[in-house]
């Protein structure tokens, strides 16, 4: 994997505060079958042809093997530190008093970093459950939303900030409620929120919300995770790359339907992470970005085909007493239990 190539028109979008954040991340999330050392090469690869934005989070177990990489590209001057933009994630099993310190420290010394250019709240709950478990199964002790608990969390968030751990904090899988209290309560910010984006669920409302706020919205499965495994896939999941308009778009622009999820993530203004190993993926993902975007007309009939798919429904992270997996979404506008 030593193929160089650079990207001329490479996207960049900028935060609030001003910090330039690539607009492409390579993801890492490897599941339970892509091996870890396989998911690192896919990074040195993906750098080295020019990708500067990598998707890391403790709970993929793999950071050891990222930040090895990543290091010694950085000791034989391929890539500059400063150049990289390196985001990781708090794990719901470490939301506790003291414990966010701990696991960013962790994180940090397994990607062999001084910083990281953006921390995220994984999920809003502590609650977890056995890697690989059935997405049934009930952890007993799940709860739901806590505010004052969130808050507590935050508190330790922002003080990796006044350390100088970390550049940004930010959340994943929020809701506007949740958001609404996090923005009236935080002493600092969030400078970024990951959410499931891709053509069947966009999210309009959340997405618009975020936007409005300054907050960078960062697109995970953002060309619908089509090799997910069986286990997070129900009947009623749809397939964004097969999609007719995607489809045409596609064989009009000469391109795979996966480009055309891309560049339209990108020219909504969010920042897709895809996941790929495969090095012909890769570069045809940066490319898609930074190339040929698509018409007001293709971005006009995208918008159009909405299915409000959600498919990463977060089951497992359900409470007791939870109905189903929207109790985690707050669908009534609320949040859920009130
Ligand atoms: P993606 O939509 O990125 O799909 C990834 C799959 O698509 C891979 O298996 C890859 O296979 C294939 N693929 C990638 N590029 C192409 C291409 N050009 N043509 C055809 N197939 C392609 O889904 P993910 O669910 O993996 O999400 C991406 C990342 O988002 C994760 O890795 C993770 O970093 C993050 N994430 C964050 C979450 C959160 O809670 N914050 C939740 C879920 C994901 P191949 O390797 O063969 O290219």
């Amino acid at each position: 994997m030593s193929q160089q190539f650079v990207i001329s028109q490479f996207p960049y979008k900028t935060l609030s505060n001003g910090q330039k954040m690539p607009a492409i991340g390579l993801g890492t999330f490897g599941s339970d079958h892509v091996p870890h050392e396989k998911v690192a090469e896919a990074v040195g690869f993906a750098i080295k042809a020019g990708y500067r934005h990598i998707d890391c989070a403790s709970v993929y177990r793999n950071e050891k093997e990222i930040g090895a990489v990543i290091k010694s590209l950085i000791d034989e001057g391929a890539v500059r530190r400063e150049d990289l933009w390196i985001t990781s994630k708090l794990w719901n099993d470490m939301h506790g008093d003291g414990q966010v310190i701990e696991s960013c420290r962790q994180t940090l010394d397994d990607l062999q970093l001084e910083y990281l250019d953006l921390y995220l709240v994984h999920w809003p709950f502590p609650n977890y459950h056995a890697p690989g478990c059935d997405v049934n199964a009930r952890n007993p002790d799940a709860r739901p939303y806590i505010h004052e608990n969130y808050m507590k969390t935050w508190r330790q968030m922002e003080e990796l900030v006044n350390r100088g751990w970390v550049r940004n904090i930010g959340t994943s899988n929020m809701t506007i409620p949740k958001m609404k209290r996090l923005l009236r309560d935080c002493a600092i910010r969030p400078a970024a929120n990951e959410m499931e984006l891709h053509p069947h669920f966009q999210q309009p409302e959340l997405f618009s919300y975020l936007t409005g706020e300054g907050i960078q919205p960062i697109g995970y499965s953002p060309i619908g995770s089509p090799n997910r495994p069986e286990r997070d896939r129900t009947p009623e999941d749809t397939s964004d790359m097969e999609d007719p308009v995607i489809v045409d778009i596609a064989r009009r622009m000469n391109v795979h339907p996966a480009a055309v999820c891309l560049k339209w993530s990108v020219q909504l203004g969010a920042i897709p992470i895809p996941f790929s190993v495969n090095p012909k993926n890769i570069l045809a993902n940066l490319r898609a970005v930074s190339e040929n975007p698509l018409s007001d007309e293709d971005m006009e009939a995208i918008a159009g085909i909405d299915r409000n798919c959600r498919l990463i429904k977060g089951q497992v992270f359900l409470w007791k007493e939870g109905q189903s997996w929207e109790d985690l979404w707050d669908l009534n506008g609320e949040i859920t239990p009130p």
